[in-house]
């Protein structure tokens, strides 16, 4: 068994969680098992109640998990399946340390960071490695170098190599090489202390892979090696990528970080084959056709607040060959100017899922202008739940229609609160979460997508459709085209008289990857592309 530690150097926001995926993915390519493990310093138990302001999105495993979004690009950029086991944060460990404690498992000793907080953390690696049995697992750091609440996790893994032996672990620190403009040059001093401040800790890297704009000549390659002890190989270039984030694979594999990571772990592999991943470039990069999609939020603004959904609408595109222009619409600003004025000319309108009251009433105009408009919609859980509520209000005639989240009082609740959840006090892990099976209608848009009876799609929500309700809205062509399998929970909803209007409870979008795009994303995409042929 073999272990890679990806750090990070200088600051943050380098892309090592796109680094360590796109390691995985020349790895998996050369037939090695991978693992991908994040570990996060800060104390929050996990990301769920934080803010996207703070943190990005929130992104959902199978088993509910709800984790950093770097897990996101460990699933799209290599086979693995990842579980609660693959994230792990300081406040985890801390929590478990301190629940020992209570029960005097530690025997009377005074509890320390040293070993029982890096034990905890190594036995966190130990137990991926065992039940995955994966011939290679790579653990990410988050935070950057030098960070006091990241110390504890540096210490464990540079223990952890000297347990396994150090011919079985890899360092490799990712760092930034910026370019000074007043110079006229790139500088390595920001890396050649960062590094130095590993040294410190005990951590001598086998790789520097330098984060820039622009590439690294001869010479700043040898102060790099020279300076920070790693052999002129050892320094691998990964510059911003022209077009998208699935051209860094091609990027490391052509500075070889591939077959020197094998070199190093003495992994007897062949040269990893990525032309099925050239391929998907080709259609990224050069698409035939090209459509611009409209996506309705409330953190529009952020780079990382609907990552997923991004990601899987271009993996839609790539299913036809069409790249994705993506219009991203504040949810006020159609309070504010109209839903006409910016959703027409679009090929489709996406609401994705939220929290919250704020840009609400944009997005049931959103929902509105699709409906009548005849313009292409899929809704994601709170995409879904707000399409509903415009059903209600504009075409059954509910005034006052709403989402108890939003409106208590309302005199049509047509979204509410999960009967079972009422009542629970903490904000924290309270949701429906993870991936539950949903049963689709046979005859209907979705099932004809899927091409399948049942399918798994993970959740993250509190509200579910109003059950009193169900009649009402089907006599008008609402159709319910999936619910879970006792047929109690609303899952998937559609319109008959239109081309494609689709809102689903879950989260289709974390499951969608570039060579496997989604069914109900390619179906978007293809009648997007066909509202602009006709
Ligand atoms: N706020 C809604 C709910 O809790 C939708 C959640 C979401 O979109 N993820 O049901």
């Amino acid at each position: 068994m073999k272990y890679i530690f990806v750090t990070g150097g200088v600051i943050s926001s380098l892309g090592k969680g796109l680094t360590a995926a796109s390691l995985g993915t020349l790895l998996e390519n050369r037939g090695l098992k991978v693992a991908l493990q994040k570990f996060d310093p800060y104390l929050n138990v996990d990301p769920g109640t934080m803010s996207p302001f703070q943190h990005g999105e929130v992104y959902v495993l199978d088993d509910g998990a709800e984790t950093d979004l770097d897990l996101g690009h460990y699933e799209r950029f290599t086979n693995t399946k990842l579980t609660r086991q693959n994230s792990l944060t300081s406040g985890q460990v801390y929590a478990r340390v301190l629940e020992r404690e209570r029960r005097g498992d530690y025997l009377g000793k005074t509890v320390q960071v040293i070993p029982h907080v890096t034990d905890e953390i190594k036995t966190r690696i130990r137990e991926l490695a065992e039940s995955t049995k994966a011939d290679v697992v790579i653990t990410e750091i988050g935070g950057t170098t030098g960070d006091i609440e990241g110390l504890p996790f540096l210490e464990a893994i540079r223990e952890f190599a000297l347990d396994v032996g150090y011919s079985n672990a890899l360092f490799i620190h990712v760092t930034y090489v910026p370019f000074i403009k007043a110079a006229g040059e790139l500088k390595t001093k920001p890396t050649q202390q960062s590094v130095a401040k590993l040294r410190e800790i005990g951590i001598a890297p086998h790789l520097v892979v330098c984060r820039c704009d622009r590439p690294l000549n001869k010479e700043i390659r040898d102060k790099i090696s020279l300076f920070c002890n790693v052999p002129y190989e050892g320094v691998i270039e990964e510059k911003d990528v022209d077009h998208t984030i699935y051209e860094v694979p091609l990027m490391l594999q052509r500075e070889r970080m591939d077959e020197l990571v094998c070199q190093l772990l003495r992994l007897d592999t062949p040269p990893a084959n990525m032309s099925h991943w050239q391929d998907l470039l080709r259609k990224l990069i050069a698409p035939q056709k090209r459509i611009r999609i409209g996506v309705v939020g409330k953190y529009i603004g952020l780079q990382d607040a609907y990552k997923s959904v991004y990601e899987a609408l271009s993996h839609g595109g790539i299913a036809h060959d069409c790249g994705i222009e993506l219009e991203r619409i504040e949810a006020e600003q159609i309070e504010k100017g109209g839903a006409e004025k910016l959703l027409k000319g679009l090929g489709g309108v996406l609401v994705p899922g939220g929290f919250g009251e704020r840009g609400v009433q944009g997005k049931i105009l959103a929902a509105q202008y699709a409906r009548e408009s005849k313009l292409p919609y899929l809704g994601l859980c709170l995409g879904m739940q707000i399409a509903t509520v415009e059903f209600a209000r504009n075409v059954l005639g509910l005034e006052g229609a709403h989402s108890t989240e939003f409106d208590k009082a309302s005199p049509h609740p047509v979204i509410a609160m999960l009967e079972e959840q009422k009542g629970l006090m903490n904000v924290g892990g309270t949701m429906r979460l993870g991936a539950q099976p949903v049963q689709l209608q046979v005859g209907t848009k979705a099932a004809h997508l899927y091409g399948a009876f049942v399918v798994n799609e993970r959740h993250r929500h509190r509200y579910e459709f109003n059950n009193s309700y169900r009649a009402q809205f089907e006599q008008r062509g609402f159709i319910f085209s999936g619910t879970s399998p006792d047929g109690e929970l609303v899952e998937l909803i559609e319109l008959r008289d239109h081309p494609f209007f689709l809102g689903c409870q879950f989260h289709p979008e974390f499951q969608s990857k570039p060579n496997a795009p989604h069914p109900l994303f390619r179906g978007f995409i293809a009648a997007a592309l066909q509202r602009l042929t006709l």
